[in-house]
C-alpha cells in the first residue's frame, strides 16, 4: 500500500486518547476493510502525553494501512486536521472524532452519497443533540446562530468535524494561508457543491473530552476574527454611543450644577467610570484579537510540525520520543 493511492483517507486528529483507542481500533478495522475501497487510516497524534502513540505503533504493525503522523507538540484539533489534509494521499478525506461520537458506520453512506451525487462535500450533520450536556448544547447552538450570521447562510447548522471532502476541496484548502484555520467555516466558505448525511451522535465511548474551556474560547474567537470585521465596528458604535451618553451626561450635571442643587455626584460618578471603563476595556480586547492575528500571521509560524510519519519510516528514528 506504501506506493498505491488509496481511495479513501480517514484522518483522525488524537490527543490522549488511549482510553478510547482499543474501542477505536475494534470498531474501525472491520468497517474499513469492508467498505471495499482502498483507504488509509491517517491518525494524527497530536503531542499526545500519554500512551496514544505507542499504541498505535503496535497497532500499525499488522494493520498496513493505519498510517500514524505525530506532532512535535500539542498544536490543537484544527492545525491536526491541517496535518491530516496536507499528508492525506486519497481521492476521498473523511475526517472524524477518535471517540466514537460520530459513528464511523456513516463513512459508508458519505462515500455512497458523493459517487451518487455530484458533490465535492458531504456533512455529516447531527440530527440530535441530547447526548450533550446542556451547557454544550446551549454554547453550541450560539455558536452556531453567530457563524451563520458571519459566513452566511450556507454553513450547515450542526456540522462539526465529521465530513467527507473530495481531493479537489484538500487542495483548495491546502492552498489557504495555513494560520488560525477553522475547518468548519473555511470548507462551507469555499463554496463546493454539497450535500448532507443526517446522524445520531452518540457519547464519547471512552475517556473525557480533550476539548477545555479555553480550548472552545480560542475556537470561538478564531471562527469570528477569521471571517468578520463587525466587531471591530462594534467597538465604533459603542465608543459613539458612550460619547452621546457622556453629552447628556454633561447637559444634565450643567442643568443640576445652575439651579443650584447640586449633590455630592459620588453614585453616577463610579457609575460612568465603571461604565466606560468596561466599554474600553471591551474595546481593547477586541482590537487586541485582530492585532494578535494579523501579528501571527505576519510571523508565518507554521502551525504545526511533523515529527514523525510511519509512510517515511525507514527504520532510523524512535517513534515515539522523535529521536
Ligand atoms: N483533539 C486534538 N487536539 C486537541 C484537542 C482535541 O487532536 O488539542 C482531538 C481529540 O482527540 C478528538 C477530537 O479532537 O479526536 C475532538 O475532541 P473531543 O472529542 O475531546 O471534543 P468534544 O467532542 O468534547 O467537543
Ligand atoms: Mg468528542
Amino acid at each position: 500500500m506504501r506506493d498505491t493511492q488509496p481511495e479513501l483517507s480517514v484522518v483522525v486528529p488524537m490527543y490522549d486518547e488511549e482510553e478510547v483507542l482499543p474501542i477505536f481500533f475494534e470498531r474501525m478495522h472491520p468497517l474499513l476493510d469492508g467498505l471495499g475501497s482502498t483507504y488509509e487510516l491517517l491518525v494524527v497524534d497530536d503531542g499526545s502525553r500519554d500512551r496514544t502513540a505507542a499504541l498505535l505503533l503496535d497497532a500499525a504493525k499488522d494493520w498496513p494501512q493505519l498510517r500514524v503522523v505525530r506532532l512535535l507538540r500539542n498544536s490543537g484539533h484544527q492545525a491536526a486536521q491541517s496535518a491530516g489534509f496536507r499528508r492525506a494521499r486519497g481521492r476521498y478525506v473523511v475526517t472524524i472524532d477518535a471517540d466514537l461520537q460520530d459513528p464511523p458506520e456513516v463513512i459508508a453512506e458519505f462515500l455512497a452519497t458523493v459517487r451518487e451525487q455530484d458533490v465535492d462535500v458531504v456533512y455529516g450533520v447531527r440530527s440530535d443533540r441530547s447526548s450533550d450536556s446542556w451547557p454544550k448544547r446551549t454554547t453550541a447552538r450560539l455558536y452556531y446562530r453567530l457563524m451563520c450570521r458571519l459566513v452566511g447562510k450556507q454553513i450547515p447548522f450542526d456540522a462539526a468535524d465529521f465530513r467527507l471532502v473530495t481531493r479537489r476541496v484538500v487542495d483548495a484548502v491546502n492552498a489557504l494561508p495555513d494560520d488560525g484555520r477553522v475547518f468548519r467555516l473555511v470548507i462551507p466558505w469555499l463554496g463546493f457543491p454539497s450535500t448532507e448525511v443526517r446522524y445520531v451522535r452518540a457519547e464519547r465511548a471512552a475517556g473525557t473530552t480533550k476539548y477545555n474551556l479555553s480550548k472552545m474560547v480560542r475556537l470561538a474567537f478564531d471562527s469570528v476574527t477569521a471571517f468578520s470585521a463587525a466587531p471591530l465596528r462594534l467597538a465604533t458604535w459603542l465608543g459613539l454611543l458612550g460619547g452621546a451618553m457622556s453629552g447628556l451626561f454633561v447637559v444634565g450635571a450643567l442643568v443640576i450644577k445652575l439651579t443650584g442643587r447640586s449633590i455630592p455626584g459620588w453614585t453616577s460618578t463610579v457609575l460612568a467610570v465603571s461604565v466606560i471603563g468596561a466599554i474600553q476595556l471591551f474595546c481593547l480586547g477586541l482590537l487586541g484579537e485582530y492585532v494578535a492575528r494579523l501579528f501571527q500571521s505576519s510571523q508565518r509560524r507554521p502551525q504545526f510540525l511533523v515529527g514523525y510519519d510511519s509512510l517515511e519510516d525507514h527504520g532510523h528514528q524512535d517513534p515515539v520520543t522523535n529521536r
